[in-house]
């Protein structure tokens, strides 16, 4: 028997043979949507499957410059295997060499979904190669909630599908269901019911993004998601990024809705390592892990805000200005990781005139503030005990990376599922508070100060927050945990569904 690391390039296949270890009982193919915050668990999931059980050889199938993403992140290369599908970004209207949200304007994030329909004929070739390798279709392949097209390429072939949700349950249902359905456009009030939601549940149309609030059924961004979740929802079974016990209602009201087996394996969390973020995204943070403890290291106990809106997005140029200044006023501590306001080129340097006069210098020698340029070590931050609270996007994998380490969030939703996350945050676990939402907001320094004081505040609602959140810290550690028999709830989660993909696929 042999396995392969696999090339695909326009006109040829590479396969660069080696022996396969002993005892391997069949494949499973990986195929993450292209962002960070998808890719990030993607190979957390995969690194979790193979912790489990070595019984599966696992293949990540990605575009080129994402699988050199993924190539740079593994600590060794045959931990898991990688195939670069042919893809070629101008062709579909995308800058040449972007293949990646990261670096894409927020125009043209519709035109990367779209152009992920094009992956199909180069993963039925995938397929088909490490059937004839192998003698067998893969068991399984595991696909992004958003590649509801993997579906037809499974079903085709008599492969189980099983979708990964990179969101938590609540955020996905809120997510899966407003765009099937878009109550909103059913009602003029600006509260609305969202199918597989309780009656009094009700979302804010502020809540959705411009994008989703416009979406009639035929733009291109309904035309992508509608039929792709009507997909994915056909496929055999859902994994989800979150926890029995921090998401109860989430999790029931989702396998509600899908009614289909949901596994909850979370937190899929990367490893924390010295080596910091270069290694889980393959991404270089624009300051040496190493300074930023240092600098953290000065700093009290929960003393410090640590200011990040994901791998994608930023804020407007007005909405920077009163962050800066409200940080500065409220006189907390902070690591702001900062990117060009929202309307600027994302990829350009930065300059001073975005920030208020003279910001930066003060804030460099008063040691108040660390500026961080577009990518900071955030796993090492939140780690850190001086980090109070984390004023983030809330993207999934920030509020459980926030979560596992006890730090309470300040939410500024602006795009995806993250409104809804906060609305959870907020109502159901309480280790939230919301500071605005969108880039369309104005706000003020006064604002930005008002709540980041009461997010810090040792008592009240601050203690609070952060008393709520490491409880959900120890339950996230608890569903990770075995202790001979004794197993977390995630640990049973895994198990169950490494007992699926290899049970016979009903399908075949
Ligand atoms: N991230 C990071 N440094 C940054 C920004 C982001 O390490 O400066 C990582 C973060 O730890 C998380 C991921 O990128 O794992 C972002 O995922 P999330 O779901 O929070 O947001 P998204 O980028 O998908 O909007």
């Amino acid at each position: 028997m042999l396995y392969f690391n696999i090339r695909l390039t326009k006109s040829s296949l590479y396969l660069e043979l080696a022996p396969m270890a002993a005892g391997k009982k069949g494949h499973i193919v990986m195929i993450p949507f292209m962002a960070q915050g998808h890719i990030i668990p993607f190979l957390a999931l995969a690194r979790q499957i193979q912790q489990r059980t070595t019984s599966f050889t696992i293949t990540i199938a990605n575009t080129p410059l994402n699988i050199q993403y993924l190539r740079s992140s593994l600590s060794s290369p045959n931990e898991i295997h990688l195939a670069e599908l042919p893809f070629n970004s101008t062709q579909h209207g995308l800058p040449p060499n972007i293949e990646n949200t990261e670096k894409l304007p927020l125009t043209h994030i519709a035109k990367l979904f779209l152009s992920t329909l094009s992956l199909e004929a180069p993963l039925r070739s995938l397929i088909s190669q490490i059937t004839e390798q192998e003698g067998h279709p893969p068991l399984c392949i595991i696909s992004d909630v958003f590649l509801g097209w993997v579906n037809n390429v499974a079903k085709t072939l008599g492969i189980r599908n099983l979708s990964f949700t990179t969101c938590g349950a609540y955020g996905t249902l809120a997510y899966i269901s407003i765009w099937s359905n878009l109550p909103h456009r059913k009602t003029d009030s600006d509260e609305f019911h969202v199918p597989g939601f309780p009656q009094n549940y009700k979302f804010h149309r502020t809540q959705l993004h411009k994008f989703l609030r416009a979406a009639d059924g035929t733009d291109e961004w309904s035309q992508f998601f509608i039929p792709q979740i009507a997909l994915s929802i056909k496929s055999d079974g859902w994994i989800c990024n979150t926890v029995e016990e921090i998401e109860p209602l989430g999790l029931h009201l989702l396998r509600n809705y899908l009614q289909l087996p949901v596994w909850n394996v979370g937190p899929l969390l990367p490893p924390v390592s010295l080596s910091g973020s270069k290694h889980r995204a393959g991404k270089e943070p624009g300051i040496a892990l190493e300074a930023c403890m240092e600098w953290l290291d000065l700093k009290d106990e929960n003393s410090v805000v640590y200011i990040s809106f994901g791998s994608q997005n930023t804020i407007s140029a007005s909405q920077m200005m009163a962050l800066a200044e409200g940080l500065e006023e409220s006189g907390i501590s902070f690591i702001w990781v900062i990117r060009p306001p929202f309307g600027f080129d994302i990829n350009r340097e930065f300059i001073a005139e975005w920030l208020p006069k003279g910001f930066e210098e003060r804030m460099r020698d008063t040691k108040r503030g660390l500026l961080v340029n577009k990518w900071g070590p955030q796993l090492e931050i939140l780690s850190h005990s001086s980090t109070g609270a984390f004023l983030s996007h809330c993207g999934w994998n920030s509020v459980l990376e926030s979560l596992s380490y006890g730090v309470p969030m300040i939410g500024w939703p602006l795009a995806a599922e993250q409104a809804y996350n906060v609305k959870m945050l907020v109502e159901e676990m309480g280790v939230a508070i919301e500071l605005t939402r969108t880039v369309e907001t104005v706000i003020s320094g006064e604002q930005v100060k008002k709540v980041i004081e009461i997010a810090m505040e040792q008592e009240g609602k601050g203690k609070e927050m952060k008393e709520k959140a490491n409880e959900i810290a120890a339950h996230m550690r608890e569903a990770i945990t075995e202790k001979g028999k004794e197993k977390g709830s995630s640990v049973r989660a895994m198990d169950d569904l490494v007992t699926t993909i290899l049970s016979p696929n009903k399908a075949v």
